[in-house]
């Protein structure tokens, strides 16, 4: 069994974050980590690798040297081999333009399972998996709480999070799952394995590679243009009123006929 997961390096939680002066991008502290539901998706890989068969988990990231850290992260915490897709063309595509390439990688891999992360932290669309999943007409389940391989390994139970409780789906793999926080608890990598991790050999797909042509990659195959970022507007102070209940709310009422202007 060939299990593929889709990785991204995002910024950390901490990070700062600015949106430029005018307004055409932010600018971000270098400081990243492996986006978290990539991490539940890498360890669900190896809790089926865990159970026993011939499985090879591969992780997969479309960046550039990021993307190496987020790949390292992922064969230290266990995985067996990493793909980097890296080319010129790939630059500043949108999901679309990013899950064409993802997709055209995997097509020449043979996997019965994709697994990736609900979302991104950084952009956050959700969208890059069930668009894989699209270009590969295979079928997707997003929010996956729980996965319970059939023995023949042809199908699985799967548990996805709804509003208020779960749908239990079978689908017959080949499959894309997208990890939702509850599937499991990612291991922290063990330092051999952060050893190995640095050793270890990544191996490097250009658009040559996946045999796609140059318009249908990054800027050029792009649906979408960002405009611009906006900040979000700065929260007036906050009053803070002193004095017995009665005595602060005759300053709220106050407050709500003088400056909020409301009654
Ligand atoms: C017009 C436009 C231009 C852009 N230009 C750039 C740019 O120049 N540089 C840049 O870094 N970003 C750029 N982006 C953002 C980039 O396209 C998105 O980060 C990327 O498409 C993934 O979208 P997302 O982060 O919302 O992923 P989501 O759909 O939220 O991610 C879901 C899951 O998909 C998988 N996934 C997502 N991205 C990747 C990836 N790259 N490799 C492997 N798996 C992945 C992960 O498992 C992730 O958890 C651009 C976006 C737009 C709209």
């Amino acid at each position: 069994m060939h299990i593929a997961v889709l990785v991204k390096q995002v910024p950390d939680s901490e990070a700062t974050v600015q949106v430029k002066a005018d307004g055409s991008g932010v600018e971000i502290e270098d400081r990243y980590t492996l986006n978290f539901f990539d991490s539940l998706a890498v360890e669900e890989a190896l809790r089926i690798k865990g159970q026993g068969g011939d499985v090879v988990v591969t992780i997969i990231t479309l960046g550039g040297q990021k993307g190496v850290e987020a790949l390292r992260t992922g064969l230290a915490m266990g995985a067996d081999q990493a793909v980097l897709l890296d080319d010129p063309a790939f630059a500043g595509g949108d999901e679309y333009a990013t899950a064409m390439v993802l997709a055209a990688a995997l097509k020449g891999m043979q996997v019965d399972m994709i697994l990736c992360g609900k979302e991104a932290f950084d952009d956050s669309s959700g969208v890059v998996g069930p668009l894989v999943a699209e270009f590969l007409s295979m079928p997707s389940v997003t929010s996956v709480v729980k996965i319970q391989l059939a023995p023949d390994k042809g199908s699985a139970l799967i548990e996805r999070e709804i509003e208020g409780g779960k749908e239990v789906i079978k689908v017959s793999l080949p499959v894309l799952l997208s990890a939702q926080k509850g599937l499991n608890e990612a291991r922290v990598p063990p330092v051999m394995g952060v050893m190995k991790a640095m050793r270890a050999e990544i191996k490097k797909l250009d658009l040559a590679a996946i045999g796609l042509p140059a318009t249908v990659v990054g800027r050029a195959g792009s649906k979408e243009e960002i405009l611009r970022y906006h900040r979000h507007p700065q929260r007036p102070a906050v009053t803070m009123l002193q004095g017995e209940a009665a005595d602060i709310v005759r300053q709220v009422v106050g407050l709500l006929k003088e400056e909020a202007k409301v009654i």
